[in-house]
């Protein structure tokens, strides 16, 4: 295939923009796979359950605690009455009863009392663990609007480089004659690099260094012939050469650059 050479060199503007892109799209796929943001919004829901069932918890508690203040009031205000009906004149043998149970209903007391103490620990306990979590999720919720937030100005960033690379790329590609845009989206949808440079000897894709057998057809090909590299099949590009009249053989100086 010929093509004037200052066309093949704007191959060289378009891979500059296609890797531009590729980088695009990695940094796209990177930033959709980050985990801070899914370990941010993780942590919150956690966190909200965990403070959920705390108040399930203490909302328990306090019912337990409703529950022996009630058994409480009953034990005192039977105390009371025994109390009354002893003081109100009894039998000795009424009297041995009600002091029995007068006994008995302290002893009651006593270990409700014990429990009322023991499940108001437990609610501080709880409470002062309420109070953590909450703090816990409020900061929780400042990492994930944080996470969010960066995570959208990077995806903007991204967007707008993309938007911007595309026109630059749409731009090029009407000034490149087809025939030679075509074969480099033949080869660029079989690997990133379509176009790359000769730089010296060397393949500016494979960076493999041609042997000076491998240049003798490199050196006596026409000047607006698309070269194509042996080892990787990308558009060889000569830079090193000026941009002569298409169909010009090189001159002798200026394929020596190649040696
Ligand atoms: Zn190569």
């Amino acid at each position: 295939m010929q093509a004037d050479l200052f066309d093949q060199r704007r191959l060289l503007e378009l891979q500059a923009v296609d890797t531009t892109l590729t980088q695009l799209a990695q940094r796209r796929r990177k930033l959709d796979a980050d985990p801070a943001y899914a370990t941010a919004s993780q942590r919150l829901r956690a966190l909200g359950d965990k403070a959920a069932n705390l108040t399930g918890d203490i909302a328990d508690l306090d019912r337990d605690i409703d529950r022996v203040e009630r058994e409480v009031d009953l034990v005192k205000k039977r105390a009371a009455a025994d109390r009354d009906r002893m003081a109100a004149g009894a039998s000795a043998k009424e009297l041995e009863g009600l002091q029995s149970e007068l006994e008995s209903l302290a002893r009651r007391q006593g270990t409700l009392e014990d429990d009322e103490l023991e499940l108001m620990e437990r609610r501080e306990a709880l409470d002062a663990e309420l109070a953590e979590t909450r703090r816990q999720l409020a900061e929780a919720e400042t990492v994930l609007a944080d996470a969010e937030a960066d995570r959208g100005r990077l995806l903007g960033e991204i967007e707008a480089e993309t938007a911007e690379a595309t026109s630059s790329r749409e731009a090029l590609v009407i000034n490149i004659p087809d025939r030679l845009v075509e074969l480099y989206e033949r080869i660029h949808a079989k690997q990133p690099i379509a176009a790359a440079e000769l730089v010296g000897r060397r393949c500016g894709s494979c960076r493999i260094e041609k042997s000076p057998a491998d240049m003798i057809p490199i050196k006596s090909a026409p000047i607006d012939e698309v070269l194509r590299c042996e080892e990787c099949g990308c558009v060889l590009i000569r830079t090193e050469l000026p941009n002569t009249a298409p169909r010009k053989l090189a001159s002798e100086d200026e394929l020596k650059k190649y040696e």
